[in-house]
């Protein structure tokens, strides 16, 4: 059943392509009486109209201000739907250092990074800047930097009202990017200083064209690399390519692994169990995606967080890090080409995955009866 699921999403091309079908087809229902040339001729354009109007509303979306407005309503109707959080999060503490995960809207994370000896922090990805100011009001914090990934406003909705009340507090982001009150452009592997806490930009375009991700070095507190990985890298799943080709996406994940087994994954998102259920469509045998999956599922339904994962559990039930492995390469029903080099085969076997969850649609089976209500909806950016 679950490859019929896969092959059954493989009918579309693109972003948005399930929603033209549908469009389509509803449409060619309602125009029954046409004659069959120009049915066809409805069916060409409706299908040429979809990925176009996906487009147009990433753009109104990404690069305007109707953006930010709808932002706002959704960060207004998340905390009513959740006012504590969409999640229950655990803050994660070193000598000298201290994690603080921020549930906000309906699935996203924003990250309290705290210089615990002088009380100087950084926040990653301030979308809802109430929850936001609420953490750094409870930990009795300074306010030095904002860390933003990219311009998405469910990431970076918060900049402008945080640099309104911490003044002092620059804004650290890809100039590519257009990040919302950019104060200090970082290219690749520049660093950014607050107290004794030292992250180190990583260049990650492929959801956006200037994606950054932002690597701490927990060493001086005896913790391992923590990588806050934006809208590149979640538990079990990757972020759309809204901005990149898949061969961007596989060198920006590939720089990611890069950084080591033991590093943890601080993702932008919550989509553990969505992306973890896609990924047990494609390998019915894995037992490390299998536990992972029975793992999250708990987790989720009593609403609790799945960050931090490791880089080197992720190596073993992401598809999106498997693209090399042979048994994934065969569930897409993809061989290697003649001379074809083993990268632009992994970008190939990259490409036909993000077209599949492009496509897929969860359906969560009947939860065990003890744990209450199903978890949050799927988002837009994985
Ligand atoms: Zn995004």
């Amino acid at each position: 059943m679950a490859g019929a699921r896969c092959r059954g999403a493989a009918e579309g091309t693109g972003p948005g392509t399930g929603t033209a079908v549908g469009v389509a087809v509803c449409g060619l229902g309602a125009a029954a009486w046409l004659s069959p040339a120009l049915r066809r001729f409805a069916a060409v354009l409706m299908a040429l109209a979809g990925p176009l109007l996906f487009r147009l509303g990433y753009r109104l979306y990404a690069r305007t201000r109707l953006g930010f407005l709808f932002h706002q309503r959704q960060v207004k109707k998340a905390r009513e739907r959740f006012p504590h959080g969409h999640s229950v999060t655990q803050p994660l503490v070193f000598r000298g250092m201290k994690i603080v995960p921020i549930p906000v809207l309906d699935n996203n994370y924003s990250y309290l990074v705290i210089d615990t000896g002088s009380r100087r922090a950084a926040v990653v990805d301030p979308s809802d800047p109430v929850a936001v100011q609420a953490a750094i009001e409870e930990e009795g914090v300074t306010l030095e930097a904002i860390l933003c990934t990219h311009k998405h406003w469910d990431h970076s909705g918060g900049n402008a009202e945080l640099r309104q009340r911490h003044g002092a507090c620059k804004v650290y982001g890809s100039a590519l990017d257009a990040v919302p009150e950019l104060t200090n452009p970082l290219g690749d592997k520049e660093k950014v200083t607050v107290g004794c806490l030292t992250f180190e930009a990583l260049a990650t375009p492929g959801h956006t064209v200037g994606h950054t991700a932002f690597v701490l070095d927990a060493g001086p507190f005896g913790g391992p690399p923590c990588l806050f990985s934006g809208d590149l890298l979640f538990l079990a799943g990757c972020g759309r390519l809204f901005e990149g080709s898949p061969e961007t996406m596989l060198a920006s994940l590939d720089a990611a692994v890069s950084l080591g087994e033991d590093t943890l994954l601080w993702p932008g998102h919550e989509y553990a169990l969505e992306c973890l259920s896609f990924a047990s469509l494609l390998e019915l045998d894995n037992p490390a995606l299998e536990q992972k999956l029975l793992w999250a599922t708990k987790q989720r339904w009593e609403k609790r967080s799945t960050c931090p994962s490791t880089l080197g559990e992720e190596q073993s039930y992401n598809p999106f890090l498997r693209t090399h492995r042979r048994e994934l390469q065969e569930a897409l029903g993809l061989r290697r080409g003649s001379g074809e080099p083993p990268d632009a085969f992994r970008a190939r076997v990259l490409k036909e995955l993000r077209r599949r969850k492009d496509l897929y649609k969860p359906t969560w089976g009947a939860p065990p009866r003890h744990l209450g209500t199903p978890p949050s909806p799927p988002g837009l950016c994985h």
